[in-house]
């Protein structure tokens, strides 16, 4: 199949004038959503009722979104399900992950990681009676910190707040050398950046699809394990769904042969309906252009804020091989700064404590805008709009 030209904006809705600079924290809609999901909610939930979870396979939507989403990260058929959120995941693959390697007892990670999958280790630990020790190093100590004491190496590739990026074939060797469970979460690089699980040979994964995969808000969580490790396994969330034979309802939990053993319950068949119609809009992209187009697209950000903006600092890695599809400056007024720019429809974010953060999705975004987005913020620090007690007021979300 030929692949399209990027960007792709006909694919998505997305209000005149806006430049969304966030799909990194919360994709816009794709085109294809609204009426699938309508579709799903008067056809099939308001005709069938109950019946829909047979006529219409919604019991067979999390493999199937597994199966589309799998060739976007590299992975084989049949070794990804979708469900729950991220939090979720990151548990269940890191309890999973532990059970392998009984012997150790250490959780590696870095400083860089998204706190969430850290909380959810330090929950996991305190479930184990603390037996654990959850161990953070910087991002650039990964590799050095592999030890044979180091059950699993749990990894964001890319960093939420600086977009520094891992090189996840090299990591997964070094893990690999130690006898370490190489764990991966794909937060901000699905849909973002090439990814090559199989070829990584990392033995579980996880993301999330409201970023870059434009699933929508709260949309499922992702799973991979690698092919040849399901069967040898132990899903801690013991869920019937994940069970071998859900509806034979047997006293106790016998798992699903195969990656369904890493379902948990009930499926959110609407919200998966979004995320589904969704990943349509990949049917002829090609990773390759969408990296290619996000670089060039950030490399052009990182030059005109530099030219125009001098009090923003660049916190990301200037060299784009190190970086994800973000690009981040520190600016000790960013969040006041931040809300005037979203005021003027240029849409970033703002990640404590001094942050502003913004988002390169080439499907839907041009070098025109790119270019509008920094004269928009170099006129709001020209004014110092930042100064305005109006943009000073924090939001519960930033
Ligand atoms: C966005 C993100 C999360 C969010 O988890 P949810 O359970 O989906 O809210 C977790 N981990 C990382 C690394 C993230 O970037």
């Amino acid at each position: 199949m030929r692949s399209a030209r990027l960007p792709v904006k006909d694919r998505f809705i997305l209000p005149d004038g806006m430049i969304y600079l966030d799909g990194n924290s919360l994709g816009p809609v794709p085109r294809s959503v609204p009426a699938a999901v309508s579709r799903v909610v008067e056809g099939e939930w308001g005709q069938h009722l109950i019946k829909g979870w047979n006529v219409d396979a919604w019991m067979a939507q999390p493999m199937r979104v597994g199966n589309m989403l799998a060739p976007l990260v590299g992975a084989a058929q049949n070794s990804v399900t979708v469900g729950d959120t991220l939090s979720i995941k990151v548990f269940q693959a890191l309890a999973a992950s532990l059970k392998l390697r009984p012997d150790r007892k250490v959780i590696l990670s870095d400083s860089g990681n998204f706190p969430s999958d850290l909380y959810m280790a330090e929950g996991l630990i305190d479930l184990l009676r603390q037996e654990y020790e959850l161990r953070i190093v910087a991002p650039e100590e990964v590799e050095g910190a592999m030890a044979d004491d180091v059950a699993v190496a749990m990894i964001t590739q890319v960093d939420y707040r600086t977009g520094r990026m891992h090189d996840m074939d090299d990591v997964t060797r070094a893990a690999h050398g130690a006898g370490t469970v190489m764990l991966w979460d794909l937060a901000h690089s699905a849909g973002a950046v090439p990814v090559d699980l199989a070829g990584a040979g990392c033995e579980f994964a996880v993301g999330c699809t409201y970023k870059y995969l434009n699933g929508g808000p709260g949309a499922p969580a992702f799973i991979y394990v690698r092919p040849d490790l399901v069967a040898s396994t132990v899903p801690s969330l013991s869920g019937w769904l994940g069970h071998d034979a859900p509806f034979a309802f047997e006293a106790s939990y016998r798992p699903a042969a195969d990656i369904e053993r890493f379902r948990v319950g009930t499926p959110p068949v609407i919200q998966m309906t979004a995320l589904e119609a969704a990943l349509d809009v990949w049917r002829d992209i090609d990773m390759a252009d969408v990296r290619a187009a996000s670089l060039h697209l950030s490399e052009v950000f990182i030059a005109e804020v530099e030219a125009k903006c001098p009090e923003l600092r660049l916190v990301s890695p200037r060299e784009g091989s190190n970086r994800g599809s973000q690009v981040s400056f520190a600016f000790e007024h960013g969040y006041a700064a931040m809300q005037a720019l979203i005021a003027r429809d240029v849409i970033g974010d703002f990640r404590a404590p001094d942050i502003m953060r913004f988002g390169f999705t080439p499907l839907y975004l041009d070098e025109v805008d790119v270019r509008r987005a920094v004269d928009i913020l170099s006129e709001v620090l020209r004014s110092r709009l930042w100064d305005e007690p109006a943009y000073k007021k924090t939001n519960r979300v930033t």
